[in-house]
Formats: C-alpha cells, sequence, structure tokens
C-alpha cells in the first residue's frame, strides 16, 4: 500500500508513523520547512505541561527510523487525478449509481490509484547542510519571524528553531540576487547552499492519502472592539505561546511588546470571536485551557503576577477539571463570568484598559492591566488554496468527515478544532482507514 499524507503537523506525523510501522509506504508532505505544525510553537501542553519536543522528537525518531516514510517539506499538492474509492461504492451497487455510470462518470478503471502532482519549492540548502550556522552568520538580511508571528526578525538564511526536523537551514527567497546570497554560499564549508535550485515536479501514485492540514488561528485584526493591532499590549494566545517559550523572541521572559517590562498584570479574554455569529460561531475546546495553561506561565515566572480571566464558560472536560481547579485556586488568579466588551488604552503607558460586565454580580468591570491576551479560537484552513479539488466542507468552513469515496481521509483540526490527545487518536484511526481503503482493491 501507498499513502500520501498531506501536512506535517502532529496529526500528519502520526498517520505516518502509524501506517509506516504497519509496512506500508507512505510520502509525508509539508508545506513549511520543518515539521510540527503548530504543536512545534508551544511552549508547553496541557494536560502534562511538557515541552513540544516531548511528544515531537519521539515522532521524529520513528520518522528517521523508518525508511518507509519519505518526508519531503516547503511540498504541497498541486493536483489529484482518480478515485481511489470508486470500488468500495461498486461493492454496494444498491446505494450507488450503477456501475457503467460510475466508470464512464469517472473516466477511469474504477480501482485506479490515485495519481498526484506535488509541488517541491526550493529550499536552496541541500542535505549537506550540518547546520553549522556560518551561512546565518555571514547574511545581514533580516526578515519578520513567521515561527514567532513576526514578533522578532531572523536573518534570511536560517534554522526553523533549534529542534527543527530535517535539521537544515533554508534559504529565504527574498535572499535571491542579493549580495548576502553570495556571501552565504561562499561562507558554507560543506557546498551545502545551491542558489540555482528550482520548483520541481514529483508525481506519485498512491492508494490512499490522509489529509491533515490542520488550522490556523482567527484573524484578531477583525476583533475591532478589543484592539490588536492598534495597541501593541494586546496580543493572542498564540502570541503568548511563543512570548513563553525559551526559543521565543524574548528567550521566554513574558514582556509587553511596547517596552519590553515584565507582564505582571495579564487579562485573558476568554472567547474573543468565538461563539459568535459575526465571527466563528463555535467553541474551538481548547482555549480555555489554553489560558489556563499561559496563567501557569505566568505566575511560574514571577510569583508577584495577577491574572483575571474574563470568560462566558469555562470548559475543561473530564481529567482536565482537575487543572482548571488548580488554576482557579491560586489565590492571584481571578475568573470573571462576563464577556469583555472592549478594549482601550491609555496613550501615556500603553496599558490596555479590559471593560465587561461581570454578569454574577451585574457589575461593570473596568482594569487597567500590562497585557491583555485574546483567546482567539481555531479558524479552518482555507480550503480552495489547500485541496487542488472540490471537496465538502461543513458550516464552518472544516472539511467534511467523510471523504472516503475519494480516498482521501481528512484528520485532526482540518476537521474541526480539536486538541492534540483527540487528534492523535484521530490520526491513528485515520491511518487504518486508509490502508484499509487500498487493502479492498
Ligand atoms: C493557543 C493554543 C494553545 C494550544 N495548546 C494546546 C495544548 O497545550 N495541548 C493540546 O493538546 N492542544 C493545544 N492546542 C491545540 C493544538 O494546537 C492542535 O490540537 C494541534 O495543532 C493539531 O494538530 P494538526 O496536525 O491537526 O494541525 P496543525 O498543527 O495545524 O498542523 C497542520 C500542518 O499542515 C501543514 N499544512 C497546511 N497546509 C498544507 C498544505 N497545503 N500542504 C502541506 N502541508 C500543509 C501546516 O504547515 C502544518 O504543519 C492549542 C491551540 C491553541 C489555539
Amino acid at each position: 500500500m501507498r499513502i500520501l499524507v498531506v501536512g506535517g503537523g502532529i496529526s500528519g506525523i502520526t498517520a505516518a508513523v502509524e501506517v509506516a510501522e504497519v509496512g506500508h509506504e507512505v510520502t509525508l508532505i509539508e508545506k513549511n520547512p520543518y515539521l510540527g505544525g503548530m504543536v512545534a510553537r508551544m511552549n508547553r501542553y496541557f494536560p502534562k505541561l511538557c515541552p513540544p519536543s516531548c511528544g515531537l522528537e519521539i515522532n521524529f525518531k520513528r520518522i528517521q527510523r523508518n525508511k518507509r516514510i519519505r518526508v519531503y517539506t516547503l511540498a504541497e499538492v498541486e493536483r489529484i487525478s482518480g478515485r481511489a474509492g470508486d470500488l468500495e461504492q461498486i461493492r454496494k451497487p444498491s446505494q450507488n449509481p450503477p456501475l457503467a455510470e460510475k466508470i464512464e462518470d469517472k473516466g477511469g478503471f474504477p480501482d485506479r490509484p490515485l495519481d498526484v502532482t506535488i509541488r517541491l519549492n526550493p529550499r536552496h540548502v541541500n542535505e549537506k547542510c550540518t547546520a553549522c550556522g556560518q551561512c546565518a552568520e555571514a547574511c545581514s538580511l533580516e526578515i519578520p519571524n513567521e515561527l514567532n508571528y513576526g514578533m522578532d526578525k531572523i536573518k534570511a538564511a536560517y534554522l526553523p528553531h533549534e529542534m527543527a526536523f530535517p535539521m537544515r537551514y533554508v534559504l529565504d527567497p527574498r535572499i535571491l540576487g542579493t549580495d548576502d546570497a553570495h556571501r552565504c554560499a561562499q561562507a558554507c564549508a560543506y557546498q551545502a547552499i545551491d542558489l540555482s535550485m528550482q520548483p520541481k515536479r514529483l508525481e506519485i501514485q498512491v492508494d490512499s492519502i490522509v489529509w491533515a492540514t490542520g488550522w490556523q488561528p482567527y484573524d484578531a485584526t477583525r476583533l475591532d472592539n478589543l484592539g490588536f493591532g492598534r495597541y501593541p499590549n494586546v496580543i493572542t494566545n498564540v502570541m503568548m505561546e511563543r512570548l513563553a517559550a525559551p526559543n521565543g523572541p524574548t528567550g521566554g521572559r513574558i514582556a509587553r511588546p511596547s517596552d519590553g517590562k515584565a507582564a505582571l498584570s495579564v487579562a485573558f479574554v476568554q472567547c474573543a470571536g468565538s461563539r459568535d455569529t459575526n465571527h466563528l460561531p463555535y467553541c474551538s475546546a481548547v482555549c480555555c485551557l489554553a489560558s489556563l495553561k499561559q496563567t501557569t506561565y505566568l505566575r511560574e515566572q514571577n510569583p508577584d503576577s495577577r491574572v483575571r480571566i474574563f470568560y462566558i464558560d469555562v470548559r475543561a472536560p473530564g481529567r482536565l477539571e482537575e487543572f482548571y481547579a488548580k488554576v482557579k485556586n491560586d489565590e492571584k488568579v481571578k475568573l470573571t463570568k462576563g464577556k469583555v466588551a472592549r478594549i482601550t488604552e491609555d496613550p501615556a503607558t500603553r496599558d490596555p484598559v479590559v471593560e465587561a460586565e461581570d454578569i454574577v454580580s451585574g457589575e461593570r468591570v473596568r482594569v487597567r492591566v500590562d497585557l491583555a491576551v485574546l483567546a482567539t479560537g481555531m479558524a479552518p484552513t482555507p480550503l480552495k488554496s489547500q485541496m487542488p479539488m472540490e471537496v465538502r466542507c461543513d458550516e464552518n468552513g472544516f472539511i467534511a468527515s467523510d471523504l472516503s469515496e475519494t480516498g482521501i481521509y481528512p484528520v485532526g483540526c482540518v476537521r474541526r478544532p480539536s486538541d492534540v490527545a483527540s487528534s492523535v487518536r484521530e490520526a491513528t484511526a485515520a491511518a487504518l482507514k486508509a490502508i484499509q481503503s487500498g487493502a479492498r482493491k
């Protein structure tokens, strides 16, 4: 069986290793220059609060040990043709159009594999790279650091992060044609820099596809009343993960973007754009726990820090309830039931001022803090740019869960917002489905 996995986040990585470890061939493609997806950008993850390297490293080792997995980074699907699911439908004629019509419809044989064209974008650094960093030393051009949501800059010759897989530098396309590019190439003692690399196409045939292209943070600039993008000390929850991370823009020190001072009083604004018909009508299921987790970052970092969490409902299901109770019992943490109406800014201090109604006491609350964190939800990835074919989506724009007639199995947050544990469980199940789909031929 040959299976393609699209998306190298935790869902895609899990599906890939599960498929390969039962003896099937896997091609895993990822559009970024590194694997790990959003998990690689976390500081720690609940419920255990371990660093992301914890789970990812084990999986990277499983990938390295397994010759059946081929990994391509900077890679995207350009075209898919053929339909793997036809045979399954033909076996149930009562529920499906007649066989002749099916074959004619699809212009081919019912048990054809899927033909996939993959675009490989140039990294301009080949496998001889030892990650010594001499190219970055020689490079003067700086670009916004996407890993850190643009909160700092990196050299245009960069290692995505120190645990990156593959452990290989990459040249940003903006460096090409500049003197910097030549300086990088000259500085490399291993002839690892190849400025002539061009995009390539890879044509493969597979029996089924696991689609794991994940989620994206909701665009907080659309929340006019909350000041993101206007006030520097209003950030989002994903930015908070990077601020707290030892490999983040401040080396893990949770500081105000405006002046670099330690953030000692912090407000979390739950459901920022979530459960709101003007934005994301659904609950992303992880934002409450993400804010509770981020509260522990602050409280551990500075014993004098104070946290205020404004919420509609706190959702901490199952055993996560204990974690919620632990954070709630901290006397420096105050939870206020009430949706934040607006955030303004004191222009003299650049302190965000958060206004809400405490619906338990009925009082209007106005608090000035060092930093406000918007707990924005998980939005679907724009499928039109992800999938080179028409697919069904649910009412919220997430990919429909059952595409099995196409031979494609969506998994993880491309299907719905979920935490890592659920994504991993689903990925394991999708791996089996993808294998079964091929085995039915
Ligand atoms: C603030 C915040 C904190 C969180 N903290 C936790 C936590 O502590 N614990 C927890 O369990 N969960 C947490 N989560 C949820 C967690 O981030 C998700 O469960 C996890 O990212 C799901 O992984 P995924 O692989 O499905 O998606 P992603 O992590 O989004 O990975 C998808 C991958 O696909 C790639 N991709 C996208 N499009 C393409 C394409 N066209 N071609 C190729 N590749 C593509 C992406 O680059 C990415 O690498 C948090 C979420 C938020 C918002």
